[in-house]
């Protein structure tokens, strides 16, 4: 057994809490090196006491006094600023670094644990989707570890040989089925989206999560993010990634070889299990979560996915056919349009619709720095800003 020191970045969502349990079931096995926080304080400051990791960062600087005072003798240093984040994900000290940042705000500190050469536990699947051969190359030269915990990906990587690990898909395998719910809308009447409130988005049937993630499960932004994201993780082409609808998310994802078996991982939805895979990775360690009663589910469903309802997914097989800066657009597309949808000023409808211009209306470029991911990046939010204020003038 290998005592684990972790670098936990945005360690105060959900997937960040959902570590930590796991983490505080195996102390002799996890230590807690730093923290991560963008505004919520007072809950950082809650972890620190309980984890006492030797740094935590909150990004926001006009925080940091109170933090500060607040750990004030407690062994913690607090560091404030987006930087500090790559500081303390490429820390020697730490030998694994949980990814947990939502969003294109979580790409620096990815790549930085990447250079660093870290074990990384990746749930911040934006990095990947903007960067994709950037992130991999990086992995690859400084020999960092990447250990999905996206349960679909995660699920994949228990259904595939061990030494496939590192963006090569094995012979032998034929295609990926990557599972989806269908999200909270999947049975709604077309008509009935538009007015569907943020409230009504984030309640997800089967999984809790952040805001973010839950608006995606709802467009299915986020199984299109997924396949891009299962491109880059097992090095599998576009066209042998088929999405299939699956309610109960008992199923994770499965893997179809030439023989003819699909392998499949079942479980609980709690993100538990694929982050105590991942920490304890190649071991198992208990991660709290109830077992899995088939007799009392009964039945598992699944359907084809709806691509008239869910126009978003068709894009995610597009940008992968360009390569280059497309996914990155489609990723800053859609968190511009999921943020103005949060905020009130965008209907549910609208972000669909609103990311297909954005993504039609952006020539692709090649990228070979992060820079040019990152001008793409800003290039798609400035153009969503203005044909969203566009748009609510002629409103007005
Ligand atoms: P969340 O909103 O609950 O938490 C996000 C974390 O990131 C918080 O700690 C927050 O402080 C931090 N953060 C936000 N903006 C930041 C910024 N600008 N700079 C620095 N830190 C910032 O999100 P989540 O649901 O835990 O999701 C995190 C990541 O994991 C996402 O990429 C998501 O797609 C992925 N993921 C989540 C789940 C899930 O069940 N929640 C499942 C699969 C994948
Ligand atoms: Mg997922």
């Amino acid at each position: 057994m290998q005592q684990r020191n972790l670098t936990i970045l945005g360690s105060t969502g959900s997937i960040g809490c959902s570590t930590l349990d796991v983490v505080a079931r195996h102390p002799e096995r996890f230590s807690v090196y730093a923290l991560s926080a963008h505004r919520r304080a007072a809950q950082l400051v809650e972890q620190c006491r309980r984890f006492r990791p030797r740094f935590a960062v909150i990004v926001d600087s006009g925080l940091r006094a109170g933090v500060a005072d607040a750990l004030h003798g407690s062994g913690t240093t607090v560091l404030t600023g987006a930087p500090e984040l790559d500081r303390i994900a490429g820390a020697p000290e730490a030998d694994t670094v949980m990814a947990a940042i939502v969003g294109a705000a979580g790409l620096a500190s990815s790549m930085a644990a990447a250079r660093a050469g870290k074990r990384i536990l990746l749930a911040n699947k934006e990095a990947l989707v903007m960067a994709g051969p950037i992130f991999i190359e990086a992995v690859k030269e400084n020999r960092a570890t990447l250990l999905p915990i996206d349960s679909e990906h995660n699920a994949i990587f228990q259904c595939l040989p061990l030494e496939s690990a590192g963006g090569l898909l094995p012979a032998g395998v034929r295609r990926i089925l990557l599972t989806g719910s269908g999200g909270p809308f999947r049975t709604t009447p077309l008509e009935a989206l538009a007015q569907v409130t943020p409230e009504q988005a984030c309640a997800h049937p089967n999984w809790v999560m952040g805001k973010k993630i839950s608006v995606d499960s709802a467009t299915m932004m986020n199984k299109a993010l997924e396949v891009i994201e299962a491109h880059w993780l097992f090095g599998v082409p576009a066209e042998a990634i088929e999405v299939l609808i699956h309610p109960q998310s008992v199923i994770h994802s499965m893997v179809e070889y030439e023989d003819g078996s699909v392998l499949a991982q079942l479980g609980n939805p709690d993100m538990r299990t694929p982050i105590a895979n991942a920490l304890a990775f190649p071991e198992r360690v208990e991660a709290g979560v109830a077992r899995l009663d088939l007799a009392a589910l009964a039945k598992l469903t699944f359907e084809a996915p709806d691509f008239q309802r869910f126009p978003v997914l068709k894009l995610a097989y597009r940008a992968l056919a360009e390569g280059g800066t497309a996914p990155a657009t489609l990723n800053a597309a859609n968190e511009y349009a999921v943020a103005a949808f949060l905020a009130g000023s965008l209907s549910f409808e609208r972000v669909a619709s609103l990311i297909q211009e954005i993504a039609c209306a952006t020539p692709t470029s090649a990228i070979s720095t992060l820079d040019d991911v990152l001008a793409a990046d800003r290039a798609a939010r400035n153009l969503a800003l203005s044909l969203h204020q566009r748009a609510m003038q002629r409103v007005a």
